[in-house]
């Protein structure tokens, strides 16, 4: 455990976490790799245990991805960190595919968004039952007041083989794990540039995805909130597929 230094106990529940929440495509943590069904090994670890946010968000470790706890659930406060927006590449490459190379878009099924209400279909990953998970978003918020359901369609959109605007880092999008809800309620940090956090969407928007294992761009000082992405290991949930 030398390899994971002073932090190694408050990640010893995260890589717990990680394992839950994907049990179809990891097998297990023998203290320094991450071993997946199908036995390739990946290093949790990069040996630079002190990278910046910056840097994080450029080049994150498995472990950096974990390092900052999300506030599940909590009042919506101005975010003063990034929980979840640090990805590391080579496992979400591994996990869902490297949409660059075309393994990405074989793997999306059809969705149909607030099927009582817009009704129109979107594409999002099968890996993982993230689209079981989306079908079960999509039918409670399809029971949300029509004074709340006006924040989720029409939809922004969900795959898209891109990277993030600001960092180079890959987008969940590219991996057909994320959703962007209606832009025209969204506020993003980047469009907004040293102005104070706004947010205009419903609480409970919000805790029906937090529900099914999406986190919320909301969360995050570098704020964009129309964008959940499904990243159950970081709300301490068993995912919810059916
Ligand atoms: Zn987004």
């Amino acid at each position: 455990m030398l390899l994971l230094g002073a932090s190694a106990p408050s990640f010893a529940a995260s890589m717990d976490d990680l394992l839950r929440a994907y049990p179809d495509a990891l097998a297990g943590f023998d203290g320094a790799d991450l071993i997946w069904r199908d036995g390739t090994r990946m290093p949790v670890a990069d040996g630079r245990p002190d990278k910046d946010m910056a840097e994080q968000l450029r080049n994150g470790s498995i472990l950096d991805q974990l390092r900052l706890p999300y506030p599940v659930g909590a009042p919506v406060l101005p975010p003063q960190q990034d929980p979840g927006r640090v990805r590391n590449r080579a496992f979400f490459d591994k996990m869902y595919g490297d949409c660059r190379s075309g393994q990405v878009a074989p793997k999306l099924v059809p969705v149909v968004w607030l099927p009582n209400t817009w009704g129109h279909v979107v594409r999002i990953t099968s890996v993982n039952g993230v689209d079981h998970a989306l079908a079960a978003v999509s039918r409670e918020l399809d029971a949300l007041p029509a004074q709340d359901k006006r924040y989720l369609y029409p939809l922004g959109g969900t795959y898209a083989c891109r990277s993030v605007a600001d960092t180079g880092a890959t987008s969940m999008h590219a991996w057909g794990a994320a959703i962007d809800i209606n832009p025209a309620y969204s506020d993003y940090w980047l469009w907004r540039r040293d102005a104070p956090y706004v947010d205009r969407i419903p609480t409970e928007i919000v805790a029906v995805f937090e529900r099914h294992g999406f986190i919320w761009g909301g969360r995050w000082a570098h704020y964009d909130t129309m964008h959940f992405e499904y990243r159950p290991e970081l709300l301490g949930q068993r995912p919810t597929s059916e």
